[in-house]
């Protein structure tokens, strides 16, 4: 037994009864006696009179058996020490208890410190460290002194296990609150999440607390509140001078040092981003933050950090998938999805239009594509300043869209007119005055229309409908466009196979030479014999196969044909015969064309001097530079070209020196009244004139009678083709006619 001092006499002699409670407001630790000796309890209690750790009184709760512990250990997870006798109603009830506590309970904080009766007793090492057990002392020995240091000790390393418990909990806390923050889409939304865990993290109430966000490249006083809690009555985007004084000043100070502060009574957490996003949160709190509290935020800070640098990059990544680059405006997306929100939002009074530049490839291939750009550019702006009010948005290449939501049918009809008057002018581009003309189709949401997508389709099958029957002018949807689109979607499927399953045709055309009274050519021309018996025409089904870019296919099997067919009327005796063939635009694009034709020459044994491609005049002024060069190589093997439907088209008559072309075609809409009217005789006159003087060859075509004849004589038209001279026919038929002439 060791000596003791006056005031150190073994407690167990004390028995002076004590108050239990804490005498102080701060929460005191809570010590449970367990002791079937009510002495044991009398004598630590007075032993334990005034004791404080930290500050914090204690709170002694007595047991008097194992099982009487237990019971309070179930509802009592609070409990920082237990002083705990070994034998009490058996044998090893202490011991049991201590199991119980480790094992069943999971409680492995609270600290346990073994009396035992007997001096000398010591429970085995194993149970000991098994069980977590602090310390063990007879009882006879536990001195005041003893007891005290013991306890100290105990409390002191439950504090710390609390506090790695609370660390612990704090870091998967903030792990799961991260995973949310993650999927962040928009920095509002962010700031506005982080509120609430930041709140628990820190112990403040998130209604104090304030979110700022500022970006490296601008001062920051020029941060703005990205979000706040309801007791700081602050708007979303105010100015961080718009703060309180105790926020602005924490805030603006984080700000410039680029930390963290948790030292005033507004404490702040700071977190930055490698890409220069920085964001303060702030609250003001009562209670000074603890070590563990401390480096908590600040690992809350570093994953702040991660999903605003990850939201901000979202936000970008969404900015770019709905922004044109070229012209700042939305594009077709984001377009789309604004139109889309007006319609959401119950606005049914709009007008959707879709501008298309006129031959706008034309400028492309003419003027290089940074001119191109350029135009793009102007015509963006030209818009803006156009439909200040408006929404506007490239819907692709060169066709740019305007929205007008709340507009009544008066607005929508000066808009139109506005439109057209902004393109009045020429564009300035450099050194280049472009004149442009636009082409419009509009749409208007009905009462049932909700769907973004279902008006931009209207406009632009409107769009469409006018790009081929009314170029330059704009055209209000009606449903009757609807359905010849889906006529030609229909035509489209069947098309599918027709040519396997030999239902296409060519007839042929002949073609009269005033000159020398004789037929010189043919043109050849496609008729489609359906199984049904109905025959349809190319004017139906042309440019569905355009459309769908069946034409390549369909073309290479005219070319084809025709080409052996004349070789094949070569052998049967008649004269040789200039073959004419139409081609489709999407024809020349395709980058085989040139290829395929050379081929077909050679595997036919056309003479190329007799094989003619008719090229449209609107197809040469869509893409001039294509088509000079590919007119060029093939005219350098002696096929030649012609311009058909010429006078239809928009390029002027000097546009006609540029191109590589032999004949012209004066379209039938000239001829048909040719005798009749002045202005279309006028035109043939031109047209005959300036071809001879550019050394073409002049056709007219749709001839179908004797007085145009004359006319066309008396004008010195070359060639003609027409009903009155021959119709499209079989190729047996021409043989007849051609052999009865001959
Ligand atoms: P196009 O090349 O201008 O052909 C002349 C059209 O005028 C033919 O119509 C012909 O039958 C018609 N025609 C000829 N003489 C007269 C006349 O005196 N009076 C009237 N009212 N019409 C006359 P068709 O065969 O219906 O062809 C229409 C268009 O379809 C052609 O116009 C051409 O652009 C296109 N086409 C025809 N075959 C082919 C082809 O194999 N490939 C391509 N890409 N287009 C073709
Ligand atoms: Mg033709
Ligand atoms: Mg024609």
């Amino acid at each position: 037994m060791t000596q003791q001092s006056p005031q150190d006499e073994l407690i167990i002699f004390e028995d002076d009864h004590h108050d239990e409670t804490p005498g102080n407001g701060a929460l005191p630790w809570k010590m449970l006696v367990v002791d079937d000796e009510q002495q044991m309890h009398k004598a630590t209690s007075f032993a334990l009179q005034g004791f404080t750790f930290e500050n914090k009184p204690l709170e002694i709760i007595s047991a008097f058996s194992g099982s009487e512990a237990r019971t309070i250990l179930d509802n009592d997870d609070d409990i920082a020490c237990i002083l705990l006798d070994v034998v009490m109603e058996t044998e090893n009830a202490g011991l049991d208890l201590v199991g119980y506590i480790r094992d069943e309970l999971k409680n492995n904080s609270v600290r346990i410190i073994l009396r035992t009766g007997q001096p000398g007793y010591a429970p085995e090492l194993e149970v000991i460290s098994k069980y977590d057990i602090n310390d063990y002392k007879a009882k006879s020995e536990l001195t005041r002194t003893k007891l005290i240091t013991a306890l100290t000790s105990a409390l002191r390393s439950y504090e710390q296990i609390k506090v790695m418990e609370a660390g612990q909990a704090g870091l998967e806390f903030i792990v799961q609150s991260s995973r949310e923050l993650f999927q962040e889409r928009s920095i509002n939304k962010l700031a506005q999440d982080i509120i609430a865990p930041f709140a628990q993290l820190a112990y403040v109430s998130p209604n104090d607390v304030i979110v700022c966000g500022a970006h490296k490249s601008s001062p920051s006083s020029k941060a703005i509140v990205l979000a706040s809690g309801s007791n700081l009555n602050i708007a979303k985007d105010s100015s961080i001078s718009d703060l309180a004084d105790n926020y602005k000043e924490v805030i603006n100070n984080v700000f410039v040092e680029k930390q963290s502060n948790f030292t005033g009574s507004t404490l702040c957490l700071y977190a930055d981003t490698p890409s220069g996003h920085k964001l303060a949160i702030a609250s003001t709190h009562s209670t000074p933050l603890n070590f563990v509290t401390k480096k908590l935020l600040a690992v809350y800070g570093v994953q702040i950090a991660a999903s605003l640098e990850n939201t901000y990059l979202f936000e970008h990544i969404n900015e770019i998938a709905y922004q044109d680059n070229l012209t700042s405006l939305k594009n077709r997306n984001g377009f789309l999805d604004t139109i889309q929100k007006s319609l959401d939002s119950g606005n049914r009074q709009c007008i959707l239009l879709l501008i298309d530049i006129d031959n706008f490839q034309a400028v492309n291939d003419g003027l290089g594509h940074d001119i191109g750009n350029e135009v793009l550019k102007k015509v963006a702006t030209l818009l803006q300043s156009t439909f200040s009010k408006a929404l506007i948005g490239r819907a692709s290449g060169d066709t740019f869209g305007v929205y007008l939501p709340s507009s009544t049918t008066e607005d929508q009809e000066s808009a139109i007119t506005n439109l057209y008057k902004a393109f009045e002018h020429t564009l300035n581009i450099g050194d280049n005055e472009l004149p442009l003309s636009v082409t419009v189709g509009a749409a208007c949401a009905t009462e049932s229309e909700d769907s973004a997508n279902n008006l931009f389709k209207n406009a632009g099958i409107a769009l469409k409908y006018a790009k081929s029957n009314t170029k330059g002018k704009h055209q209000f949807f009606d449903s009757a466009m609807d359905e010849q689109l889906k006529l030609r979607l229909n035509v489209i499927k069947e098309l599918k196979g027709a040519l396997e399953n030999d239902e296409m045709v060519l007839f042929y055309q002949p073609q009269y030479c005033l000159k020398t009274n004789q037929y010189i050519g043919v043109e050849a021309l496609i008729r489609w014999f359906k199984p049904d018996g109905t025959i349809i025409s190319p004017m139906d089904f042309i440019p569905a196969a355009e459309d769908s870019g069946q034409i390549v296919h369909i073309g290479e099997w005219v070319l084809k044909t025709a080409c052996a067919q004349q070789v094949e009327w070569l052998k049967q005796g008649l004269p040789p015969l200039r073959m004419a063939v139409n081609i489709s635009m999407r024809q020349f694009k395709d980058p085989n064309f040139i290829d395929f034709v050379y081929e077909t020459v050679k595997s036919t044994g056309i003479d190329p001097k007799y094989l003619e491609l008719e090229v449209t005049e609107s197809m040469v002024s869509e893409d001039a530079m294509v088509f000079i060069d590919q007119l060029s190589m093939l005219r350098m093997d002696g096929i030649t070209v012609a311009i058909d439907d010429f006078g239809t088209g928009y390029s002027s008559l000097s546009y006609l020196q540029r191109l590589p072309v032999d004949r012209v075609k004066i379209d039938r809409s000239f001829i048909r009244r040719v005798e009749t009217n002045a202005g279309d005789k006028t035109i043939v006159s031109l047209i005959v004139k300036m071809g001879h003087e550019l050394n073409l060859q002049v056709i007219a075509e749709g001839v179908e009678d004797e007085e145009q004849t004359e006319v066309l004589l008396e004008l010195g038209c070359d060639e003609v083709q027409g009903f009155y001279y021959a119709k499209p026919m079989h190729p047996d038929d021409v043989k007849d006619l051609l052999l009865s002439k001959s």
